[in-house]
């Protein structure tokens, strides 16, 4: 039975990043991944639509990883390995269907200028909106980054009490379960600006409507000025390489097709896991699983081996709404219609919308099992970054729905499309499919003749690629507050540490949430390796003397 430190199930951003990271620190780790390739929602694919045209499959962006703890430790020897960033100037705008269109910029002064110009006033709010976010930058960003759980969080509450008192604090952790729809209301005028922001909301799992969602469309906008839309060189598959060659060239184990069916518990602790094929890997400190809890909860542990509570919690942990995503690829650049085509079409990330009304309506009709009327469009273009994704003159689109619904049992919103039963079928996706490429031609107007090869995925096709996006939910859970922030995953078995001692659960159902930050593999990578608690209080006393003996 081979025998490792640390086994990580599963082999997703935040394994990965956690494994490189304990591999750095001397640590034996083995990852093991059911499928036949690495990455998780990391998946680069040569073969998906024609030669020469390399798309992402799932996850594209990558500003959560540069702007996050995991890649500050790992920049160094991730550069050695040949990991290279391609960012912009101009990372993301919106278009309106009657041609309007807004953007974000990477400087003050280019955004104070983009939104005074759609409605006086808005441009210096946004300066004011951005000055008062990094003023307490620290303790937002905290909130998303630390455990809360923990001495660490504490003292972020502490930190925050001292800088704007008790009333302060409250006040300001009050602002974060505001809705979108209230903080872009009370903060910019403009139909532009709520369009330009709005979309963004469904890149964290809410809708416009729901309580925190102003916090996180407020933290995007910082994050879009500050850390634009950086995408590796080459495909996310470049990151997975030097990742798993950090943990190889260390003496770890990487393997593919090796799926875990049984976390095996002696004594009250985790001891190893048990693969589908029979063979069982040890973990002589600690497993490490980036699954659901459905999966943690529910078959990786056997009855008894938590609580009856936390079992039965587990078993209510809800998924939040499905994607349908579609590849194209073009045979020329598309050509975006408008005043601002110019501009669309040097943009990584545009949303084609109707507006903040228009992304609550999708959102509503999605959550209610519906295929919307008309959905938002996040749509990728990747080559304008990175040209080497598409032969020269070519392009690539990438294109995200996230006002879909796991299933479609209610029907169709517009009355258009027969949904049977709801069912994913392939008739279902590609009609569907053709009605969001329909919308998205209003914008470009030589898509339809540009196009040489379409794919789609359904939710279905989404859960069947990762067994983690549970009903094609790319953020493994839904991200309501209740079961976000202080109460991810679930409020029975918050943050990482589980009942089972040497255990450690992590991934996108557990804080900081989704993403490609691997905040997850790096807070359970930095619990790992804490000193233990005679060091830490010998090293504290130390520091304190030390301070005392420099002011005397
Ligand atoms: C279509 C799509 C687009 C996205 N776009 C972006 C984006 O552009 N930017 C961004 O920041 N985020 C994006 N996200 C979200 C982000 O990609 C995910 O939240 C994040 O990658 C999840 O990482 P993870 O570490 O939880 O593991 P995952 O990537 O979910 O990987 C988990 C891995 O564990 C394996 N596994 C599960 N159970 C077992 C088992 N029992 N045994 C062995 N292996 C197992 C799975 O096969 C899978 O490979 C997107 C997601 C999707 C689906």
């Amino acid at each position: 039975m081979a025998t490792h430190d640390a086994v990580f199930v599963g082999s997703g951003i935040n394994s990965l990043a956690g494994a490189a990271l304990l591999a750095q620190a001397g640590w034996n780790v083995c990852v093991l991944e059911q499928e036949n390739r690495l990455g998780g929602c990391i998946y680069t694919s040569s073969d998906l639509t024609l030669p020469g045209f390399a798309h992402e499959v799932l996850a594209s962006w990558h500003p959560l990883w540069t702007g996050g703890a995991a890649y500050a430790e790992l920049k160094e020897e991730l550069d050695r390995r040949g990991v290279e960033y391609l960012n912009t100037d101009l990372p993301t705008g919106s278009t309106l269907p009657d041609g309007r269109a807004a953007f974000v910029w990477r400087t003050t002064e280019e955004n104070v200028a983009e939104l005074e110009r759609h409605a006086a006033g808005d441009g210096a709010a946004w300066e004011a909106m951005f000055d008062a976010f990094m003023a307490n930058a620290d303790l937002s960003f905290g909130l998303l980054s630390v455990e809360l759980w923990s001495a660490t969080g504490l003292d972020l509450g502490r930190k925050a009490v001292r800088r704007l008192g008790r009333r302060g604090m409250l006040a300001h952790f009050g602002t974060t379960l505001s809705t979108c729809r209230d903080w872009l209301g009370d903060t910019f005028r403009s139909e532009e600006a709520h369009a330009l922001l709005a979309p963004w909301v469904l890149h964290t799992g809410l809708g416009p409507d729901q309580a925190s969602s102003g916090f996180m469309t407020q933290v995007i906008a910082a994050a879009l000025q500050l850390g634009g839309m950086p995408v590796p060189k080459g495909g996310g598959i470049r990151l997975v390489e030097a990742l798993a060659d950090i943990v190889r060239d260390a003496g770890g184990s990487i393997r593919t097709g090796a799926r875990v069916e049984r976390i095996l518990v002696s004594g009250g602790r985790a001891t190893a896991v048990r693969i589908a094929d029979g063979e069982t890997v040890a973990a002589s400190r600690a497993v490490v699983a980036s699954v659901t809890p459905t999966q943690l909860y529910g078959s990786l542990l056997g009855e008894g081996e938590v609580p009856g509570p936390v079992a039965a919690a587990a078993r209510r942990f809800r998924y939040g709404r499905g994607e349908l995503h579609v590849h194209l690829a073009l045979d020329e650049l598309p050509r975006w219609k408008g005043p601002r085509g110019d501009e669309l079409r040097r943009c990584p990330l545009v949303h084609v919308t109707t507006g903040l009304d228009g992304v609550s309506r999708g959102v509503n009709e999605a959550e209610r099992g519906l295929l919307p009327a008309r959905s938002t469009i996040a749509v990728g273009q990747p080559h304008v970054l990175d040209p080497s994704r598409a032969p020269d003159g070519k392009a690539i689109l990438w294109l995200q729905m996230q006002e879909t619904p796991r299933a479609p049992v209610k029907g169709d919103a517009a009355g258009e499309i027969d949904v049977g039963d709801g069912t994913w079928t392939e008739e279902l996706r590609e009609r569907y499919a053709e009605r969001v490429v329909g919308w998205l031609g209003e914008s470009i107007e030589n898509l339809e003749s540009a196009t040489s090869k379409r794919v789609v995925l359904s939710p279905a096709d989404i859960e069947r690629l990762n067994v983690n996006l549970v009903g094609g939910d790319l953020y493994s859970g839904s991200c309501a507050l209740d079961q976000n922030l202080l109460w991810r995953p679930f409020a029975h078995a918050p943050g990482h540490k589980t009942p089972v001692d040497g255990l450690w659960h992590i991934g996108a159902s557990t804080h900081p949430g989704p993403g490609l930050g691997g905040g997850s593999g790096y807070l359970v990578y930095r619990e790992l390796t804490r000193a233990p608690l005679p060091r830490r209080a010998l090293a504290n006393a130390r520091q304190r003397l030390q301070q005392t003996v420099a002011k005397s």
